[in-house]
């Protein structure tokens, strides 16, 4: 049952950053309250004030702001996933944002509650490491940017302060001839692998001329894999395609599976294995130059 709390509704970032810093440990803010509510109905947690951060203003906003993409935290998984622009530059992202949890959770849930929670089995966060993404983290009087990979430190915590609230994410716009693909898999309510992957090809469609891999769901936080990357960068197709299943292997080792509801360690490892080989040809086919994937992102 969810025991009694005093309900706070700033309408700025600075005054919600201030409840946090006058009250410390007994508040906390919430959003789509997916989460919060939960552990605290289940008697897991208690706060004394929940600062609901839903009527500040802009927060939800997903636009092009200067060449880059901005996704509110407000924004729910929904809104993120009928987005036009989102459907035009990101089609990965807006196919991910459809298949989190069900319609209940992401009609309320939003993009900022879901990475703030740092659950580990989650896949915003192991789609947006590969997309370059940054977080925008405001308080009272400053504002500061954390590269995604900085972000989560581990199950359940992220480099937030006390009295930080997450404001946004920006996107870059990817370069022509570049593709994502994020697969996952579970059987559980939350998934069990996560594996993303960006690949960009040179302007002949030969050769990879980048690659960034991802692995979440598996460990404590998902994680940027830069040693399977280094495999594949500057390679053509055959070999690369050569190469994937070390690729594959070289990201499960490093992904820091741990044995869980959801599976062992070796089978976490052998299905990042599967879901990279298939990721790659998935996205090679469409970063081709006149291929679906051309001069944006797809997946
Ligand atoms: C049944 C179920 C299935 C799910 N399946 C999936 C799935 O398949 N894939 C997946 O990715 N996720 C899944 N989720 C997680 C879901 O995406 C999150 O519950 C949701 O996005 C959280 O958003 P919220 O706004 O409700 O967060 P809240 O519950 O409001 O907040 C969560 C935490 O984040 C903090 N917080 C919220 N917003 C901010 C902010 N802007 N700044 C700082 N801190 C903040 C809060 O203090 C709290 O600690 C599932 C959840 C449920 C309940």
């Amino acid at each position: 049952m969810l025991k009694r709390f005093r309900l706070e509704e700033p309408e700025s970032v600075k005054d919600a950053s201030d409840f946090l810093a006058r009250h410390g440990e007994s508040a906390r803010v919430y959003a789509g309250g997916t989460e919060l509510l939960l552990v605290m109905k289940e008697g897991l947690i208690q706060y004394e004030r929940l600062i609901n951060i839903k009527n500040i203003a802009g927060l939800d906003e997903v636009k092009l702001d200067d060449g880059v993409i901005h996704l509110g935290a407000l924004a729910t998984h929904c809104k993120l996933a009928s987005s036009t622009l989102l459907q035009e530059r990101l089609p990965a992202f807006v196919r991910m944002e459809k298949n989190v949890a069900n319609i209940r959770v992401r009609e309320v849930g939003t993009l900022g509650g879901n990475l703030s929670f740092a659950e580990p089995h989650a896949d915003p966060g192991t789609v947006l490491m590969v997309l370059g993404a940054k977080l925008v983290a405001g308080k009272s009087s400053s504002r500061r940017e954390i590269p995604v990979e900085k972000f989560f430190v581990d199950a359940y915590e992220t480099c937030l302060e006390a009295d930080e609230i997450l404001t946004g994410i920006r996107v870059p716009l990817l370069p022509s001839h570049s593709a994502v693909a994020y697969l996952k898999f579970g059987y559980l309510e939350r998934p069990s692998v996560g594996v993303a992957l960006f690949l960009a090809v040179d302007g002949g469609g030969k050769s990879i001329a980048d690659a960034r891999i991802a692995v979440g769901c598996v460990g404590p936080a998902p994680k940027r894999i830069e040693e399977a990357e280094s495999l594949l960068k500057g390679k053509g197709f055959d070999e690369a395609s050569r190469l994937i299943s070390k690729a594959g292997e070289i990201a499960g080792d490093a992904s820091q599976a741990i044995s869980d509801l959801h599976g062992s360690q070796d089978y976490k490892e052998h299905i990042v294995q599967v879901l990279l080989k298939r990721a790659f040809h998935q996205a090679y086919g469409q970063c081709q130059p006149g291929g679906k994937g051309q001069g944006g992102l797809h997946g």
